[in-house]
C-alpha cells in the first residue's frame, strides 16, 4: 500500500515531489504547475506569470501558444498521427528536410528525423561509423571531441561529452574511444599577449597534435558545438578557429559533426551557427528550436557525401528509432519552421544582436561579480566572478548560478544556469536565451529581473566580489 494521497478530482496549484508519482528531476520540494503560455510567458496554476527569457533551455525560439503551429498539429492529427518510417514516408517530413536542406551550408543534402538532441548525436556518430565501415577503414573508432561540452544524455552522446560532472557517475560505461581537447573559451583561457587568430591556431595545433598521437587513421569524427551552450555559457570559437579546424580534418579524412542542438536554427542570427564561423561541416546536429518545443523532434544533416555511401552500402541505414520522422512532430517542426522564415524572426535575432548586448553590458556589466557577457543573437552568457582581475570563480560550494536560478524564478524570470565549478574548472554563468519574438522591453525587464535576482542570490550566499 502506498501512503501517498489518492488522487483528488480539483487538480493541485501545486505539487509536493515527496508525494507525487512522477520521479522528478525537479529538486524544489514544492512544484509549480505550468498551465499556460502566451508569447514569452508562462503561466502557472496560481496564475503567477514568468518571463521565458531561456526558452526553457534554449527550445521555446518561436514563445508559447503560437496558433499557426497549433493549427499545423491539429490539421496533421486529423489526417494520420503515426505511420512508421519502415514502411512510409509522410508528407511533413518530406518537406521539412527539403526545407532544412535548401538553407544548410554546402554539401548537405540528407536529414535523418529523430526525438531529440541526444538521438541526433548518437545518429551522427553511428552514420559517420557506418560511412567507415562501408569505405572499408575499419581502423576508424575514435572520436574527438572539446573539455566543457555538453553533447547529450545517451551513453554515445554522454561519452562525446566533455562536462565531467555530467559524466562522472556513468564513467565505467562511457566510451573509450572519445578523446577531449581544449574548449575555445578565450576570455579565460587566451594567453595575455595572444591574439584571437593565435590561439584559434594554437588550439587547432593542438587537435592535430591530438590526431597523430592516436594515429589519424584511427579518428572517426570530431564533434564540437559550434557556440558553446549548458557548460560553458554562449561561448562561441574566436575568427579562423573552426576553419582551421576544418582544413585538419580534411587533412586526415576525420569528419567534422557540430552539434548545433542548442546554437541552431536561428539562436545566434544566423539559421545554422556555422555559417558564422564560415565553415560547411559534414553533419550537424539539431534539436530544440527545431520544433521550438511544441513537439519533441530532433535531426541530424548529413552530407550527401556521406549518404551516398551509406544509402548504397551493404547495411542500408543502421540508425533507428521508433518515432523517427514522427508526422505530427515533422508537421509541428515545419510550422516553426515556416513562421521563423515567413517573419523574418533570423533577421530580427540578428538585428537586435547589438540591442540585446548593450542592455546587457548596461544593465549588468558594471557590476563587480560580473566578469564576461558574451554570445550572439539570442544566445547569451553572463559569467560570474569572486575577482574581475584575476577571473578567480566563487567557490562551487556556493551553488550561485543554481540561487540565482532560484531568486529568478522567485522574481517570474526563467533563466538557465551552469556552473563549470561543478567540475572543478571554471565559474558560474547564467544562460539567457530568449523567444525570437521577444519585444525590447522585454528584453530590458529580463535584463533587470536578472540584475535583481543577482543581488538576491548573492545576498542569500554571504557573497561579495573583489
Ligand atoms: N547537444 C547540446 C549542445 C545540448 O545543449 C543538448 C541539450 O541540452 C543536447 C545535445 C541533448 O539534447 P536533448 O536534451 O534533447 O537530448
Amino acid at each position: 500500500m502506498s501512503d501517498r494521497p489518492s488522487p483528488v478530482s480539483e487538480a493541485p496549484l501545486r505539487r509536493n515531489r515527496a508525494t507525487s508519482h512522477v520521479l522528478h528531476r525537479h529538486t524544489g520540494d514544492v512544484l509549480p504547475v505550468a498551465v499556460g503560455g502566451e508569447g514569452c510567458w508562462l503561466i502557472d496554476a496560481e496564475g503567477r506569470r514568468y518571463l521565458d527569457a531561456s526558452g526553457g533551455a534554449a527550445v521555446s525560439c518561436l514563445g508559447h501558444g503560437n496558433r499557426r503551429v497549433r493549427d499545423a498539429i491539429m490539421a496533421q492529427l486529423d489526417k494520420v498521427a503515426f505511420a512508421h518510417t519502415g514502411f512510409f514516408t509522410n508528407e511533413p517530413m518530406e518537406r521539412l528536410a527539403e526545407m532544412l536542406v535548401e538553407g544548410a551550408p554546402e554539401g548537405i543534402g540528407r536529414a535523418c528525423f529523430v526525438s531529440g538532441g541526444s538521438e541526433a548525436i548518437e545518429s551522427a556518430l553511428k552514420i559517420a561509423r557506418q560511412y567507415a565501415v562501408e569505405r572499408g577503414d575499419l581502423a576508424r573508432t575514435r572520436v574527438i571531441a572539446r573539455r566543457q561540452s555538453y553533447h547529450g544524455n545517451t551513453l554515445g552522446a554522454l561519452s562525446a561529452t566533455g562536462n565531467t560532472g555530467r559524466r562522472r557517475p556513468f564513467l565505467p560505461w562511457v566510451i573509450d574511444d572519445v578523446v577531449h581537447v581544449s574548449p575555445c573559451y578565450a576570455w579565460r583561457h587566451r594567453a595575455a599577449d595572444e591574439t584571437d587568430i593565435a590561439y584559434g591556431q594554437r588550439l587547432a595545433a593542438e587537435f592535430e597534435h591530438q590526431l597523430r598521437v592516436l594515429g589519424p587513421e584511427t579518428v572517426l569524427a570530431f564533434v564540437a558545438e559550434p557556440v558553446v551552450g549548458a557548460t560553458l555559457g554562449a561561448v562561441p570559437a574566436v575568427e579562423g578557429y573552426f576553419k582551421a579546424i576544418r582544413q585538419i580534418c580534411d587533412r586526415h579524412g576525420v569528419l567534422l559533426i557540430l552539434d548545433e542542438v542548442m546554437c541552431g536554427m536561428g539562436r545566434t542570427g544566423y539559421l545554422y551557427a556555422c555559417e558564422a564561423d564560415g565553415v560547411a561541416p559534414d553533419m550537424i546536429a539539431m534539436a530544440k528550436g527545431l520544433g521550438a518545443g511544441y513537439q519533441p523532434i530532433g535531426a541530424v544533416l548529413v552530407s550527401d557525401a556521406i549518404a551516398d555511401v551509406v544509402l548504397h552500402g551493404r547495411l542500408g541505414l543502421m540508425t533507428g528509432h521508433t518515432y523517427m520522422g514522427h508526422p505530427v512532430a515533422c508537421a509541428a517542426s515545419l510550422a516553426v519552421q515556416e513562421v521563423i522564415r515567413d517573419d523574418g524572426l533570423v533577421a530580427r535575432v540578428r538585428g537586435l544582436d547589438a540591442t540585446f548586448e548593450g542592455l546587457l553590458r548596461d544593465g549588468l556589466g558594471a557590476r563587480p561579480e560580473v566578469g564576461d557577457i558574451r554570445g550572439r543573437g539570442f544566445f547569451r552568457g553572463i559569467e560570474l566572478v569572486a575577482d574581475r582581475a584575476s577571473k578567480r570563480p566563487f567557490p562551487a560550494t556556493a551553488g550561485l548560478a543554481k540561487r540565482i536560478k532560484a531568486a529568478a524564478f522567485d522574481l517570474g524570470l526563467i533563466c538557465y544556469p551552469g556552473n563549470g565549478t561543478a567540475d572543478g574548472i571554471d565559474g558560474d554563468h547564467i544562460l539567457l536565451a530568449p523567444p525570437f519574438i521577444a519585444t525590447e522591453d522585454e528584453l530590458a525587464l529580463a535584463v533587470e529581473r536578472l540584475g535583481q535576482a543577482i543581488d538576491r542570490a548573492m545576498a542569500d550566499a554571504g557573497l561579495r566580489a573583489a
